[in-house]
């Protein structure tokens, strides 16, 4: 088996580990993909949770505020529809997509792949979706919304009382799940990929 440094290009056999540990490029000591097996068990879990608490966060009221005998709840969509009825559409637009649209793409791309994968079926349209994956994955914010919500609670606790919702908590679980998938390599799932139909990946 050869490695070749993705950095660097330079092709190098890889050392007498274990194939599973780390290795590092001869020339440039950049880190060397060493295919292994895809954890999809693992990753099938997340996405499933992730979806479950993507649900649950968009149902259920993030943030409940309370002053002057008022309250007010809101959900991520009604916090978006806000946004757009004051003007800043271009926030209403780019949190739905960031926190709404590309986490859920993201979720569900991930379940297509890994149910077909785990049946060591050729997922449809694989190709487009890894591609898809690896673009979304820098641009679904989840975890900046819910540091936006924290952020907010804080400000507005001197003029209103603010409870959190079961929504909170399930987007800190979605945060989670989303953070843990992209800790998994996508690499190895085109391994895997190239394995199922006994061709060469990429
Ligand atoms: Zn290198």
């Amino acid at each position: 088996m050869l490695l070749v440094c993705d950095h660097c290009d330079t092709v190098q056999t890889p050392s007498g580990r274990a194939p599973t540990v780390s290795q590092h490029c001869a020339r440039c000591d950049h880190e060397l993909y060493v295919p292994k097996p895809a954890r999809l068990d693992h990753m099938l879990a997340l996405a499933l949770t992730g979806i479950v608490a993507f649900v649950i966060s968009n149902t259920y009221p993030v943030v409940t505020l309370s002053a002057h005998g008022r309250e007010r709840s809101a959900t991520l969509l009604l916090a978006v529809s806000a946004a757009a009825d004051q003007g800043a559409i271009a926030v209403a637009v780019i949190t739905l997509v960031a926190t709404f649209v590309l986490p859920l793409t993201e979720l569900l791309l991930y379940t297509w792949v890994l149910l077909a994968l785990r049946e060591h079926h050729v997922p449809r349209g694989f190709r487009s979706a890894m591609h898809t994956l690896r673009a979304i994955r820098h641009w679904s914010m989840v975890e900046v919304f819910l540091l936006a919500v924290i952020v907010a609670a804080v400000k507005l606790g001197d003029l209103a009382t603010v409870t959190p919702g079961i929504g909170v908590f399930a987007l800190f679980v979605l945060t989670c799940c989303v953070g843990f998938l992209r800790r998994f390599d996508l690499r190895d799932l085109w391994t895997l990929f190239s394995r199922e139909t006994g061709a060469r990946a990429l």
